[in-house]
């Protein structure tokens, strides 16, 4: 099968639709096809500017309009955010995320710390990623100079959807980031959430807008809503583990050779409920206890289970191998 890009939504339907298990056992396989299945790729997300963010998304924690209890923190120190990175690596991650609750980069003593944190991270041979909302494409080729191999920018759900969950930005300026993220040579993390209130049909979209943009994005995280008490969201149903297990099979199908990311919400889940997961087609993790704000499971607990399912961490900078081998 080719990596395609053009995918009907009537396609990504027929699949997102089969038979839960006709539709793992063939994400399963084609998983197989294109990928090392036994590794998984360890990420650690370090929040380093915590809270006070001007934007309303409605799950967030973090935004400054809702009432949840979150310390507003500055920008960490670069020496600090250095000193996690390493014991990151310690710890098996190959791969660490830098998340600001900023609306947008600003040309400013911030950024050019920030420039420096990705430079040190980058020395240390893990690949580095950062989150730190709109970019403009400047901003972005400063980042791919310092050394930053990923940039994360969420679509969260459809375009229909969008507006019932944030209202002080556009779809558009997503995808507009995501360009310029391209851009600049930097790979792209993008994916969703599940559990926002959207419908399948949204999930559908959202699936769709991320398999066919003009080259899929490497790495695809899904997300579980993880409802926080002061949030709009914060009665939200859970989100059930086998749409959890739909949304990554589909998304393997669809992306085969794209890191598909089991993220927010996996402290919920059981080891026999990630396994599943991992059948299904997720090969990434975030690692470390906290993700930003919100509980994960403790490097201890990955571990054993990564013993038991004989999963292994997956190395830093494998993408260009794997890319090579099937273009
Ligand atoms: S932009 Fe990011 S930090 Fe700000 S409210 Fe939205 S999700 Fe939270």
């Amino acid at each position: 099968m080719h990596i395609r890009n053009n995918w009907s939504p009537a396609e990504i339907k027929e699949i997102y639709d089969s038979p839960l298990l006709e539709l793992m056992y063939r994400a399963a396989t084609i998983h197989r096809e294109y990928n090392d299945t036994v590794e998984v790729q360890v990420c650690t997300l370090l929040s380093i500017k915590t809270g006070g963010c001007p934007e309303d998304c409605a799950y967030c924690p973090q935004a400054a309009r809702y009432n949840t209890g979150v310390d507003v923190q500055a920008l960490m120190k670069k020496e600090e955010v250095l000193e996690y990175a390493a014991k990151a690596k310690e710890a098996g991650s190959t791969r660490f995320c830098m998340g600001a609750a900023w609306r947008e980069v600003r040309d400013n003593k911030d950024f050019d710390r920030v420039l420096e944190m990705v430079k040190g991270v980058n020395e240390m041979g893990m690949e580095v990623c950062c989150t730190l909302g709109m970019l403009t494409e400047e901003q972005a080729k400063k980042l791919a100079d310092a050394g930053l191999h990923a940039y994360n920018h969420n679509i969260d759900t459809s375009s229909e959807y969008y507006g019932e969950i944030i209202h002080t930005r556009t779809y558009d300026d997503r995808l507009q980031t995501l360009d310029h993220v391209r851009k600049a040579g930097v790979t792209v993390c993008c994916g969703g959430i599940i559990g926002l209130g959207e419908t399948h049909e949204d999930r559908i979209k959202m699936l769709h807008t991320l398999a066919t943009l003009p080259e899929h994005p490497e790495s695809v995280p899904i997300n579980a809503l993880v409802p926080v008490a002061g949030t709009p969201l914060a009665n939200n149903q859970k989100v059930d583990v086998w749409d959890m297990v739909r949304m990554i099979a589909t998304a393997r199908i669809l992306m085969p050779k794209a890191m598909v990311r089991l993220s927010a919400g996996r402290n919920e889940l059981s080891v026999a409920e990630q396994a599943l997961c991992f059948l299904a087609g997720a090969n990434s993790i975030f690692a470390g206890d906290k993700l930003l704000t919100t509980p994960n499971p403790t490097f201890d607990e990955d571990n054993a289970m990564f013993e038991l399912l004989g999963l292994k961490p997956r190395e830093a900078f494998k993408e260009k191998e794997t890319t090579a081998q099937y273009v």
